[in-house]
């Protein structure tokens, strides 16, 4: 394995990636006990940076660790970070964990400073081949805990089921519970019927994307009727299209489920429409930067 030397952060520090080391004591190791966020980055301008904060903010009250820093650290922290880099489209990748605590015991350690991480990686839009022809994907059940809207670093059930996606080469695996869809292993998951899209209500049960919530805000500024609803996995089924949307993916549409085809087995006229309006917003903020 070969570490790249490009600068990332830790806990306060900017130094190569391949030379950051954290405790083998720390939380976010033994237990999973931390949150993270992945933001996208165009031309080196964060991509609803605000709003990842904010839920960055909202998970770590959620799992009750103190937030290091402030709103405008953060954001400070993470310009440096972006100026940092050679390449202008990244994925920044940031996790805070609960830090390290000896001895190792599940009840929060008395004294504990979060540990911070963030790097950054070069964003590769989806390949063109996947926009304009879909993608496949298999459904999976969803064994998670009742607190997916956390987005916690302990992944273990997405990570199984992605990896139920790719020994089916297919590229998402997209959860049922008790005969509901909830998202995918590493997406949330829209339909279309009839001209009108689906998808659920966030609960519990879903991660709320920054994609998600763009999606039904370019629905509605463009009069695309749109229903909050539980989404059955009957209605999966005889969907005329299926998207997924997350932040690195953007909105790709899912053509073909479980082996049979969606609607027609093509990419449907209102997901072109959504990925051309998607493409229109990001441009937007991307000539927003270089002014
Ligand atoms: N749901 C899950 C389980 C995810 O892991 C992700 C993204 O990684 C999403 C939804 C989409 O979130 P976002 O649009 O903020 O990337």
């Amino acid at each position: 394995m070969q570490i790249p030397h490009k600068i990332a952060f830790l806990n306060g520090q900017f130094a190569p990636l391949a030379e950051l080391k954290i405790s083998v004591m720390d939380r976010g190791f033994l237990f999973g006990d931390g949150v993270y966020e992945m933001i996208p980055v165009y031309q080196r301008v964060a991509f609803r940076l605000d709003e990842h904060l904010a839920r960055l903010a909202n998970n770590l009250a959620q799992v009750r660790i103190e937030n290091p820093y402030s709103m405008s650290t953060w954001r400070e922290h993470i310009q440096a970070l972006i100026h940092a880099q050679t390449f202008v489209d990244q994925s920044i990748y940031l996790q805070v964990s609960r830090g390290p605590a000896y001895p190792r015991q599940h009840a929060f350690p008395l004294e504990a400073m979060p540990t911070v991480l963030m790097f950054a990686d070069e964003l590769e839009p989806p390949p063109a081949q996947a926009v304009e022809c879909g993608v496949s994907a298999i459904t999976c059940n969803d064994v998670r805990w009742q607190r997916c809207n956390i987005k916690a670093i302990s992944l273990l059930a997405n990570v199984l089921a992605k990896q139920e996606a790719v020994d089916a080469g297919v590229a998402e695996a997209v959860f049922l519970r008790d005969g509901d869809l909830t998202e995918g292993a590493a997406s949330n998951i829209f339909i279309v019927k009839d001209g009108v899209i689906y998808t659920p209500a966030p609960s519990n049960l879903m991660l709320t994307g920054i994609t998600y919530d763009v999606i039904l805000e370019l629905a509605q500024q463009h009069d695309l009727p749109v229903t909050l609803t539980p989404v059955t996995e009957q209605m999966l089924r005889d969907a005329d299209e299926l998207w997924l949307t997350s932040s690195s993916k953007e909105v790709l549409a899912i053509v073909n489920l479980d082996g049979q085809a969606v609607g027609n087995g093509q990419v449907g006229p209102i997901y072109k429409i959504m990925y051309g309006l998607y493409q229109n917003f990001k441009m937007t903020v991307m000539h927003r930067g270089q002014e």
